[in-house]
């Protein structure tokens, strides 16, 4: 079941997530379901991790060079500070806000509000990743989004690294994963796809 725009005079929140690995368009979705309730003349706030600068300052922008702007905070309480009147808000990149995120958004919900949260379910070893997969439990809505893996086509679960990095997450180096399914992932790092590709100027086309 998906999300509907709704009676802008109602006052019950939610949350929605929108997950999946790399590549799979988490930012395109989320992009598509704000700029929707922009039409629906709700007010639209959206807030990012600051750690994430990888594009720009003020824009949430996904690969296809979708933005659409956006204030970069510090933790997920700055969330709580800033919403104001908002009807709808927009959070990309749920990883970095660590497990803070899922009583912000409790309580952004419960004061009202729609909260769609994007963000990576699973690290490069395959694990579940919180704030994520907790907010997937008390979510209204989620919808896991795929990849296509790029080793033999199926449906891509597992964000796969192809650099030998230990940290969990390399902001700013997509270069440094390609989606996978789940015969093709390993938990470690391994070489890329013999016919590896620019997944990235590619992924608006998934
Ligand atoms: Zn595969």
């Amino acid at each position: 079941m998906h999300p509907v725009v709704v009676d802008a005079s109602s006052q019950v929140g939610w949350i929605e997530v929108v997950c999946g690995s790399m590549f799979s368009g988490k930012t395109e979705e989320l992009i598509r379901r704000l700029r929707r309730a922009r039409i629906a003349r709700q007010q639209v706030e959206i807030y990012k991790p600051a750690v994430d600068a990888r594009f720009s300052e003020t824009d949430v922008v996904s690969h296809d060079e979708n933005a659409i702007r956006s204030t970069p905070v510090d933790s997920a309480h700055q969330i709580l500070l800033l919403t104001g009147g908002a009807k709808v808000v927009g959070i990309d990149e749920a990883q970095f806000f660590g497990p803070e995120l899922v009583p912000v958004c409790q309580q952004l919900a419960a004061d009202g509000m729609r909260v769609i949260v994007a963000g990576l379910d699973q690290d490069f070893r395959g694990e579940p990743f919180e704030p994520v997969p907790a907010l997937m439990a008390v979510a209204e809505f989620v919808t896991k989004l795929h990849a296509i893996c790029v080793v033999c086509g199926n449906p891509a679960n597992h964000s796969q690294r192809i650099s030998a990095s230990a940290d969990r997450v390399v902001v700013g180096a997509e270069e440094s994963y390609e989606p996978r399914c789940r015969r093709c992932f390993r938990p470690e790092p391994q070489p890329p796809a013999p016919d590896h590709v620019d997944v990235e100027s590619s992924a608006s086309s998934y």
